[in-house]
């Protein structure tokens, strides 16, 4: 771990602590000459360069003898130059320069492309340490474009474990290695370590740990660096989480308390008996509002388990209590479905609904503006018009965001802000539950009610996995369900992470079906419509004036339609198990037999293993963990899903990393615990904001 990293000039007064975060050009002037390379990677300061991560590393470190050369591989020799050659490029091909190698064990030969001058730096009969890519030409081994450095020479591009960082911007891969190996030798020793040695949970310390990062001696050293790297992360999350927590802690919420007696007589109001599990969480909630601190709940549950019923009940405890309340939804699909749902519900609850969308015409919005402003709304139910700067609520006591992961979490704080002197509950919605472990990591200020038993006469509904070759029999699967009434959705995958592209692909398929099924009625719907557009073809398939409906991902968390039974679901292997699982939950809604069909033509271990889980359970905590699982194997650096927040080093799929997470949620309540504001801990203060996840880059989906 000790052995010196530099061969990149090392020369220039010596930084201090405070250079870490100057601009480059002041804390290190001989560097400045690369400040503007350095920029294009996003690197301002020494700090951001110690923290700019490789992400893999190419081991050259075992030295082989050009008899031991495998093809196709990555490999290093120590060699005699004995002779090179230019040929000179023309016409499209370019120069290369051709260098013959030997060792005792035998020859081989390497070659560069294009004006690279590499033919200054090598002479026959100089011994050189070569370390790149190997294939076989003919029955000569060759390294095509490799690296290489004079034997004598400690480098860092050959015979180590070499780290390959991501670039942009035209930066070269040896410059900025150099640039780095530079930047921290002069600077890792000026870095404090935020944490005490009591405090690091037995992990490497920050010097230690950020020089293995870039330079491990060994592969395997570069886990438990970047361990201590993820701690760090960790603890910047965990720490916004409980000052998060302390700071609401002084905020005072409505008490919005209702008899025992009142209760039973919103319950008995509804027109279906409460299955136990929605009657826990109408329990926990109702204790909640009833305190002089805002709820803040997380209820999930999968699609179709009545969450919307239990914010129902909610709403209505708002409303007897003499408050307002706001039901929001990501979509004015999903809004317009909440409003017809809930109103005639709310209604027979005694409550006074509105909906709300940014689409109504302006008159009407107006309208309503004054009535809720003036009390006589008593919910509100919309989009993000909801919270717009227009709306004024007389009394907010309680707002319930559905699908919360699809809400930005600067969107939720402003909502927070209409409660006037006092901070409304909240209570979001969620059908992507995530397991329990993820939940207190990501969610540790949030309570949480789970409702996992589904309503009385659910019907499960049948996954089948296909290939393409299958194709005709589902095609005719589908006319044979519409010939008796019902109706099917088919959905195809986000294409190159692109609505545009998603589009094209669902209107391509549109033409195949209407071209292969030409007596069934076959609709539309992308991101890439109007709105308005959109939602009149999903109104009609809703009113039983289609038989399939072709979508993008736009239906995932969009419409009820009982008479559905069938999800047609192509290249289901690219979807992720949560969100095939909410496809899922777009059928099998009324009292008809309904069918998943995942249509997958990957062989892959992994994505076939994915697949069969869905096929065995319905239960959407159940398929959380087994994606967790799933996915926690071979992940090295973060990954990021919908609802988690970004990181950067730390996996929440990794399970070492829950487990420093925990940890690190221990250390940040007694960090807090004994200094709310860090003041006695600038290190530790900077840690949470350098690391902090930003609010705005959340989880807006
Ligand atoms: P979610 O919001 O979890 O998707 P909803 O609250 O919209 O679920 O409920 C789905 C459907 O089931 C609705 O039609 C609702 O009226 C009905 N439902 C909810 N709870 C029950 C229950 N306890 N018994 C029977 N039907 C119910
Ligand atoms: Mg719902």
């Amino acid at each position: 771990m000790s052995r010196a990293v530099s061969e990149a000039p090392s020369i220039g007064a010596p930084a201090t602590g405070d250079d870490l975060d100057r601009p480059i050009r002041g804390a290190l002037p001989d560097l400045a000459r690369h400040a503007a390379m350095l920029r294009r990677l996003g690197i301002e300061t020494p700090r951001q360069a110690l923290f700019y991560l490789p992400f893999r590393y190419d081991d050259f470190s075992e030295l082989r003898t050009l008899d031991d050369l495998q093809p196709d591989e990555k490999q290093s020799a120590r060699v005699l130059v004995d002779a090179v050659r230019v040929e000179k490029g023309f016409g499209r091909k370019p120069q290369r320069v051709i260098a013959q190698l030997s060792d005792a064990t035998g020859s081989a030969e390497a070659v560069w492309f294009g004006r690279r001058y590499v033919e200054a730096r090598l002479r026959p009969g100089l011994e050189i340490v070569i370390s790149g890519k190997v294939s076989e030409r003919g029955w000569r081994r060759q390294f095509t474009s490799p690296d290489f450095s004079p034997a004598d020479h400690d480098s860092l591009h050959t015979a180590r474990v070499v780290p390959v960082y991501p670039l942009s911007g035209g930066v070269s891969q040896k410059r900025l290695r150099e640039v780095l190996a530079t930047i921290l030798d002069r600077c890792l020793p000026l870095i404090a370590d935020p944490l005490q040695p009591d405090e690091r949970s037995g992990l490497l310390n920050l010097t230690d740990a950020l020089r293995t990062v870039h330079f491990p001696e060994d592969e395997a050293d570069v886990r438990p660096a970047l361990d201590r790297l993820a701690f760090d992360e960790l603890l910047a999350l965990q720490l916004g989480l409980v000052q998060g927590r302390l700071a609401r802690a002084a905020l005072r919420a409505p008490v919005l308390g209702v008899a025992p007696d009142a209760l039973a007589g919103i319950v008995e109001q509804l027109p279906f008996a409460l299955t136990g599990d929605q009657r826990a969480a109408v329990d926990e909630i109702v204790a909640d509002l009833a305190l002089e601190q805002p709820m803040r709940r997380l209820l999930q549950g999968d699609v179709g388990s009545g969450k919307t019923a239990v914010a129902a009940v909610a709403l209505a405890v708002a409303v007897r209590a003499g408050w307002q309340g706001a039901l929001m939804a990501p979509t004015e699909i999903l809004a317009r479905q909440h409003h017809a749902g809930q109103a005639p519900l709310l209604a027979a609850l005694g409550v006074r609904a509105a909906f709300l969308s940014g689409s109504l015409p302006a008159a009407e919005k107006r309208q309503i503006h004054a009535a809720i402003e003036a009390g006589e709304v008593d919910v509100v139910i919309g989009t993000h018009a909801v919270i717009s700067e227009a709306v004024t609520f007389r009394r907010l006591g309680l707002a319930v965001v559905d699908e919360q992961h699809r809400f930005g979490v600067g969107q939720r704080a402003r909502l927070q802000a209409k409660g006037a002197e006092l901070e409304p509950h909240m209570l979001a919605l969620t059908a992507t539950p995530i397991p329990r472990t993820l939940a207190l990591t990501v969610y540790g200020d949030l309570s949480i009610s789970t409702i996992r038993e589904l309503p009385p006469g659910r019907q499960p509904v049948r996954t089948e996995i296909r290939d393409r070759r299958a194709l005709p029999k589902v095609e005719a699967f589908l006319a044979a369900e519409a010939a008796a009434g019902r109706q099917s959705f088919v959905v195809v995958p986000l294409v190159n992470e692109s609505e545009a592209f998603s589009a094209a692909s669902a209107e391509a398929e549109v033409e195949r079906l209407r071209g292969r099924l030409p007596e069934l009625r076959i609709g539309l719907v992308h991101g890439q419509q109007r709105s308005a557009d959109r939602e009149q073809t999903m109104a009609a398939f809703a009113a039983g004036e289609m038989d399939v409906l072709v979508a993008t991902t736009v239906i995932e968390v969009g419409i009820d339609v009982p008479n559905a039974s069938v999800m047609l679901i192509e290249d289901a292997e690219r979807f992720g198990l949560a969100q095939l699982h909410q496809l899922r939950g777009r059928v099998g809604r009324g009292p008809h037999r309904s069918f998943c069909i995942l249509l997958s033509d990957a062989n892959d271990e992994l994505a076939r293993r994915r697949l069969e889980v869905l096929r065995g359970s319905t239960d959407g905590f159940e398929i959380a963990e087994a994606d967790l699982q799933l996915r926690g194997a071979g992940n090295l650096l973060g990954t990021r899903q919908a609802g988690l927040p970004p990181l950067r080093v730390a996996s929440l799929f990794e399970p070492r990393h829950l487990k420093l997470a925990e940890r690190a949620r221990e250390l940040a309540d007694r960090l807090v615990g004994a200094d709310p504001e860090l003041r006695q801990r600038p290190d530790v203060a900077r840690l949470r904001r350098d690391f902090a996840p930003r609010e705005e880059e959340g989880d807006a989906a």
